[in-house]
């Protein structure tokens, strides 16, 4: 990875310090809750080692992945802090989970034997997933007890987290919300009627965290709004900071009379004389094809439509008013230059996404610099 920053000047920027503040300030938002710090997809594009280190030093109680494989990659690098894996444990990871000491969210009888069974003798804590709402994964309330039946088989399985997921929060959808809260707190009941009261409950994403009241909770699993996007529509109050930055630089520019077609299937034609740049980022880098005849990026200052198909390694920009620009010249694709900032939300709307969609996107082709740096990653 590290030689391929040394060649083409692409590559993507993560600011510890916005990620520092950003937790910090919703540590103190969330309070008394704590957060667990959702790094799944490689921290949503940031880099899960660099993240989970940053949290760790902060003495986070938990990590969140989505695989077992992202799980074991973060104890491979050395991360000791509990790590939550939402996508629970599938085919034959039961192991895996038990030798790099993973704790699984459960949602069906059958992982929980099949969890029961990998432990054997010695012990294994567990979160237990409800569905509330979402229809994804999670046990519906009505299978509850059937499933309490079958954790008293196994005896050294130790259930010590509850959680659900809410499937409208980002949209300020307070009656859908109430209503899985309500669901969960009956399950929570459900619960303690067996002599249950496991010490994490948790409901609320990032937008959960900053709207929905929760008396009956003391975690919150905290993605997008850690790396500094807001999560609300219409946005939140919270000054949070965009940790991602992404840049490349023009290696070749051309005059082009007007009537000249642009790339691929030359569906953008050039009403003018007009000055074209050529970007070294396309799609396999994560510049989604879909951004073509929408999207701009930042050179000198200004703001250069991106014209014609975005290839798999190269796109172009008409930089015809922007006199000055050269060879070598910054262009930025997400973050700031002077004056002006593309943000993860607008790339999004270019590209008809959500900005999840952008920043996880950014592929394994694009280097990732830290600034304050680090030495490894
Ligand atoms: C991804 C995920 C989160 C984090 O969501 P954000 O909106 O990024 O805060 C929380 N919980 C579950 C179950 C998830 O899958």
């Amino acid at each position: 990875m590290d030689i391929l920053s040394f060649h083409r000047k692409t590559n993507a920027t993560v600011d510890l310090d916005a990620v520092a503040h950003n937790f910090e300030l919703l540590r103190q938002q969330v309070a008394p809750a704590q957060i667990c710090a959702v790094i799944k997809a490689n921290a949503y594009g940031h880099g899960d080692v660099p993240i989970a280190r940053l949290l760790e030093a902060a003495e986070i109680p938990w990590l969140a992945v989505a695989l077992v494989e992202e799980g074991i990659r973060l104890r491979q690098h050395g991360i000791k802090t509990p790590i939550l894996v939402l996508g629970g444990a599938l085919g034959n990871h039961y192991d895996a989970l038990i030798e790099y000491d993973l704790t699984p969210s459960i949602f069906s009888q059958e992982h929980l034997r099949e969890l029961g069974n990998a432990t054997g003798s010695q012990t294994k804590a567990f979160h237990l997933k409800l569905d509330t709402g979402m229809s994804r994964l999670g046990l519906r309330l009505h299978e509850l007890p059937g499933f309490l039946d079958t954790t008293r088989e196994y005896p050294n399985l130790h259930l010590t987290g509850v959680l659900t997921h809410l499937a409208n929060a980002d949209l300020r959808d307070t009656a859908q919300n109430s209503k899985q809260v309500a669901l969960f707190n009956q399950g929570l009941l459900t619960l303690e009627k067996a002599g249950l009261t496991p010490r994490w409950r948790h409901v609320s994403n990032s937008a959960g965290s900053l709207t929905v009241d929760t008396d009956h909770t003391n975690l919150v699993r905290i993605g997008l709004a850690l790396y500094g996007l807001d999560p609300l529509t219409p946005p939140s109050e919270t000054p949070l900071r965009p940790a991602l930055s992404w840049k490349t630089s023009i290696i070749h520019i051309k005059s082009i009379p007007a009537g000249d077609r642009v790339s691929y299937g030359g569906n953008w034609e050039a009403q003018r004389p007009s000055l074209i740049a050529t970007l070294p980022v396309g799609y396999a880098d994560g510049y989604s094809r879909s951004l073509a005849g929408k999207a701009e990026v930042l050179i000198g200052d200004a703001r250069a439509p991106i014209v014609g198909n975005i290839c798999m390694d190269l796109c172009m920009a008409d930089i015809t008013d922007i006199p000055g620009a050269e060879i070598g010249d910054e262009a930025v694709l997400l973050g700031s230059q002077g004056h002006q900032t593309i943000s993860a939300y607008e790339l999004a709307r270019w590209a008809d996404t959500i900005p999840y969609e952008i920043t996880t996107g950014i592929s394994y082709r694009v280097p990732r610099d830290y600034s304050p740096a680090i030495k490894e990653r």
